[in-house]
This record gives structure tokens, sequence and C-alpha cells, in this order.
């Protein structure tokens, strides 16, 4: 194997635009060392005495030597070569600096990526996009098998971006949130984009593939608790504060509600801090992850429950939640004051706050919302599917054994320490 090169030449035509890539002869690395030397090869072969220097059959050559990009000090140089305008004969420039060893792993061994991944959330704003390979993978599907990192300005990627849901940014009036957080997700297409070796974190092992896409998961549903935790209790108390405005809030099904909601946002925060706590580490290495069972658990737990926490807070609020008119009209001096005269909840209480509060209600439980709870970081179904495979059904079909007084033989290292249960008396 060539050491000191990656073992490629890129060959740019400006003439023609073409790009290509040719190998590099081991024995003419080893004869003419050096970014000079294989610069000098390559002149003496590809011009003549008769190439004019500013014609397109002169070449400029940009070198790096075996050394460049090393540990080796000043070794951070390259060369551009080609036939002077000066002279009319060989010239040649050295520079150092961070090109040089930007140039001399530039590798040009990688893969070509062609296909397209739907809703990505704030690629735009991203400087790099992550890819994943799918969870369930085989032999078959090895070429699929690719984890890699891709510049968002790459050559070849496209961004087909979602629509806003609202489109009036700086309303916060009618839409308090939707006009200050926009989530844009986008289809990403990848036309032949070619990614570098260097860039590339799994290339066929089929077998990782599964372990990846798990452990991206881990931390994408803790991500998710952590945002949703605060989002629930904004959520709760916009319910309490709505009851509290419509002068609803002793009625015994509103306290139930107000109840029921308070357990959903105390219970995702604890998931959350449980799955923080009890973080996994890997032995033999300095991983740290969050605990999968309980991160599982409390994406699953939020978002199964998240449409009866709508129903209930869309409850408490009423009708007046969809169709409520927008601010245009609230501050118009026409219909301002019948509004503020027909809109009003209880006394003490202004009618701009009781409005102000009806748009965060109608924005929080957006149809957007619905379905970015119920699917972003994986739809239930992924993650009944990692609560089971994540499941120790020994430990508890153990418990079961004992309570029952199986006697199979069968040890398990919480329970068979035990003593017998039920405890004699
Ligand atoms: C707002 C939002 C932001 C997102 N952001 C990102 C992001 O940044 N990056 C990213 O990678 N993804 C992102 N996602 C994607 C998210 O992970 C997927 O939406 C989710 O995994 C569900 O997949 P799907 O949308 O393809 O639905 P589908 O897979 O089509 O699911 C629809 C229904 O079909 C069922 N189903 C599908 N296949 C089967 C099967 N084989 N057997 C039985 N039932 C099946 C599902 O369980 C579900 O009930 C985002 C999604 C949303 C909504």
């Amino acid at each position: 194997m060539l050491k000191g090169y990656n073992g490629k030449i890129l060959r740019l035509d400006l003439s023609t635009g073409s790009i290509d890539y040719e190998s590099i002869d081991e024995d003419i690395a080893r004869k003419y060392i050096g970014g000079v030397g294989l610069a000098a090869k390559i002149l003496w072969d590809e011009t003549t005495v008769d190439t004019a220097p500013l014609s397109p059959e002169n070449e400029l050559v940009f070198m790096a030597g075996p050394v460049t990009g090393s540990a080796l000090p000043k070794s951070s140089r390259y060369i551009v070569a080609g036939i002077s305008p000066a002279t009319g004969i060989w010239g040649q420039a050295h520079s150092g600096g961070y090109f040089a060893d930007e140039l001399r792993h530039a590798s040009l061994d990688g893969i070509v990526v062609r296909g397209a991944k739907t809703h990505i959330s704030q690629a735009p704003l991203s400087n790099e996009i992550l890819v994943l390979p799918c969870r369930a993978m085989r032999e078959d599907d090895k070429d699929y098998a690719v984890s890699f990192g891709v510049p968002v300005n790459a050559q070849g990627l496209t961004l087909i971006c979602s629509e806003p849901e609202v489109s009036e940014a700086g309303n916060f009036f009618d839409h308090p949130i939707g006009s200050s957080i926009y989530l844009n997700d986008s289809t990403i297409v990848f036309d032949d984009v070619f990614i570098p070796n260097e860039r590339i974190f799994l290339k066929g092992e089929w077998q990782f593939a599964g372990d990846i896409a798990y452990m991206f998961g881990n931390f994408h549903r803790l991500s998710a608790e952590t945002y949703k935790a605060v989002e629930l209790e904004l959520f709760t108390g916009a319910a309490a504060l709505m009851a509290e405005y419509n002068g609803v809030e002793k009625a015994a099904h509103v306290r139930d509600k107000l109840t029921w909601l308070t357990m959903y946002a105390e219970a995702t925060e604890v998931m959350g801090r449980a799955a923080c706590e009890h973080c996994v580490s890997e032995p033999d290495s300095d991983l740290v992850y969050p605990n999968p069972m309980y991160a599982n658990i409390a994406k699953f737990f939020f978002a199964d429950n998240w449409h009866q926490a709508t129903k209930y807070v869309q409850d408490i609020g009423g009708g007046i939640v969809a169709t409520c008119p927008s601010s245009k009209d609230y501050f118009n001096p026409e219909t301002h004051n019948l509004l503020d005269k027909y809109l009003g909840g209880k006394a003490g209480i202004t009618t701009e706050h009781r409005l102000r509060l009806i748009k965060l209600i109608r924005n929080l439980t957006s149809s957007y919302e619905d379905v970015l709870t119920l699917h972003a970081e994986g739809s239930l179904a992924a993650q009944r599917l990692s609560i089971h495979s994540l499941a120790d059904f020994d430990r508890y079909k153990a418990a079961a054994k004992r309570a029952a007084r199986i006697e199979d033989g069968t040890k398990h290292p919480v329970f068979s320490d035990l003593p017998d249960f039920p405890c004699q008396y």
C-alpha cells in the first residue's frame, strides 16, 4: 500500500468542466519523491517545449508530499507548479498553512449516495447532516448500511422545505408560539453526493446498523422528553389559567382534568430525569448514554397520552379556541369595544388577556403539534419495539415464579438470594 499519499489525483479540466480521478502509480511516487518530484514528472510527461504558459495546454499542479500533514515540524507545505509565464519554463511556488494539510487529507476515496429522506428538522440551519442507517438490516442491505456526515451545502444535496404552519412572523397575539418558533422540516434529496472516507462512520457493516439506530434513538427520545416536560408545564398552566379566566376552576370535571394534566406533566418530567439519573456507562469506554428503557417509555408515555391531554385543554378552553376573531379585529377601532365587551371572561380579567390565552391554547393544540408529538423521535410502534426488546422478562418471570413458588431450578441474580415469598407469618 502506498504510504504518505491517498493514492489518487483529482484532474480538473477547466475547458470542458470535466472532473476525473486518477490513481498514483506507486513506482512513480517512489521514484519522484515529494510534491515537487511528482509535479515535475506530471509536467514533463504532459507538456512540451512548445506549450504556451497561458494556453489551455499548460497545467497547474497542486501537490503535497508524503510527509505533508504529518506530525513532522514544518511539514504543512504544498507546491503549485506549471510552465511559468515569466520564463516559459518550469515555475514553482511553495506555500504553507492549513490548505496543505487539507490537500493531503482530502481523501478521494468514498461512496456516492443517491436517494431521499423526508422529515429532516432544522436541516437548513445546520452545518452538517448526520445520516444514519435503518434499524433492521440484513446482509443484502449492506449497500445501504451507511452512516456519514455531509456538509449541508455539499454538491448534489437539495433541501425541499415544508411551509411554516404560521406564515405571519412576529404576530405574537394570534400565534404566540408559531410566529416565533418555526420547526423547519425538509425533504433532503441526494443526487450522486460524494462522501469521502474520512466522513464515513459505517460503510457496509450491516451488523452494526441496528446498534447505531437504537443508540441515536436513546439520545433523541431523551431530547424530546426534555422539551416536552417544559411544554407540558406550560400546557397545564394554560388549562388552569383558562379555567380561572372562564370562572370554571372549581367545577368537579375541570379539577379532575387539571389533576390528570398535572400527573401527565410531572410523570413525563420524572421519567426523563430517570433516563438521565440511571444512565448506562459502557464498560471499557468513556461512553455514557441515557437509560434506553426509561427514555423509550417516557417518549411513548407522553406521545400516547398527548391527544387525551389536548382534548382536556380544548375542552376547558371552549369553542372559542377555534372561532376566536383575530388580533386585526381586536385592535381595529371599529370592532375593539364590541369584542372587549362580548368576549370578556370572569370579572377582573381583561378581555385582552383572555384572548391571548385562547390563542396560546390554539397554538399548543394545533395539528402540527399533534403529529409532531406522535411521530417525531419515532412513532409509537418504534418505542414499543425498543421497549419489548429491552424488557428484562427473565427478571419479571423470576418474580412471578417466586410468588407462585415455582421451583424449576432456574436461578435469577435478583430473586434467588431473596427469602421465600410470600413470607411465613
Ligand atoms: C415534526 C416531525 C419532525 C421530524 N423530524 C425528523 C428528523 O429531524 N429526522 C428524522 O430522521 N426524522 C424525523 N421525523 C420522522 C419521524 O421519526 C417519523 O415520522 C416516524 O418515525 C414515523 O415514520 P413515518 O412518518 O414514516 O410514518 P409511517 O412509518 O408511515 O407510520 C404510519 C403508521 O404506519 C405504521 N407502520 C409503518 N410501517 C409498518 C409496518 N411495517 N408494520 C406495521 N405498521 C407499520 C406505523 O406504526 C404508524 O402507525 C420527524 C417527524 C415529524 C412528524
